[in-house]
């Protein structure tokens, strides 16, 4: 590692006589930290350099940061927005009472909106912390699939999009938690149906991985929508992240960091593709089950 300032440590050290420390930025986000010592037997016989990779610990203390600011951010929103709603009622909107009902009407949106929020962060919590054991069945992909397209088909119909379903005979089932993976698949076609201009399509398939990994089957939902900005791509299933804050048409932000956990809980993957103004195509794998059945 070339770089004068593990020299200063060491220098330092030197001077100083004792153990001497510093943190370093280096490029690419990555975080080095450099310990100086001279050896027990003296410095005369020499100094030892100790380098610390801190990029990781580095990366999870920005993400934490940005948890907090993104979830103070989401929260105060609302409760500005509420905020002012009250205080219009106070200075005499309360008085007229259709205006009453509609600013009423409004506090309540907020609420349930902040209600949502609170109850998507605890499900990730209670995911991301093991509390909520998967029930594992084995279970036919049409049966994960089909009920979702019958809940949001006339959502689809009313944004004049097409839904279609494209699924092959004879697909092995899935070991899943059914429940878990039917909300892994409505929040993935609710995005798609969000971010498709009328006129579009959005398509949800299925098939067997191809040979790298035969064991699963893989999940898609394909959209003809505004897609996502390459540069957000990477980020697109943390938690709060949107795309476009002007075009997210109200969402948290935790639907793909649900999906994601959901996803890995079931020893799964999930990735998108996407071009912006073509579309995107998120896919998710889930294992197959294996036989003999664990639970049999
Ligand atoms: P939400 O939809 O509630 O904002 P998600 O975690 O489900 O939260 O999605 C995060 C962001 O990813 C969205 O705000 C949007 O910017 C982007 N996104 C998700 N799905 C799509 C899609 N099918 N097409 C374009 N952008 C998408």
């Amino acid at each position: 590692m070339r770089d004068y300032r593990v020299a200063e440590v060491w220098l330092a050290c030197i001077k100083e006589g004792c153990e001497q420390s510093a943190t370093l930025e280096l490029a690419n986000d990555a975080y080095v930290r450099v310990i100086v010592t001279p050896f027990l037997l003296g410095a005369a016989n020499g100094y030892l350099v100790l380098l610390q990779d801190l990029s990781h610990l580095h990366r999870l203390e920005t993400v934490r940061r940005d948890f907090v600011s993104n979830l103070s951010h989401e929260l105060r929103t609302p409760l500005a927005s509420i905020k002012a709603l009250v205080d219009t009622l106070r200075d005499g909107a309360i008085e007229d009472p259709p205006a009453a009902v509609r600013f009423l009407e409004r506090m309540e949106v907020e609420v349930d909106e902040m209600t949502q929020m609170v109850q998507e962060l605890l499900e990730l919590s209670r995911i991301e912390s093991g509390q909520a054991p998967l029930r594992l069945f084995p279970t036919s992909v049409d049966k994960l699939i089909e009920p979702v397209i019958e809940r949001l088909r006339a959502q689809a119909g009313r944004a004049g999009l097409t839904l279609n379903v494209v699924l092959p005979a004879n697909l092995p089932e899935v070991m899943v938690d059914a429940d878990r993976v039917r909300t892994v698949i409505l929040n993935l076609v609710h995005n798609a149906i969000k971010f498709t201009p009328p006129g579009g399509f959005v398509t949800v398939s299925a098939r067997l991985a191809p040979d790298a990994s035969p064991d699963a089957v893989v999940i898609s939902v394909a959209d003809t929508g505004i897609g996502i900005p390459a540069e957000d791509v990477p980020r697109i299933f943390e938690r709060f992240y949107k795309a476009d804050r002007a075009r997210s048409g109200g969402g948290t932000g935790l639907g793909l960091a649900i999906a994601k956990h959901t996803v890995q809980a079931h020893n799964g993957h999930i990735w998108v593709e996407s071009t912006e103004n073509v579309g995107s195509t998120f896919s998710f794998s889930l294992p197959l089950v294996h036989l003999p059945l664990t639970n049999q």
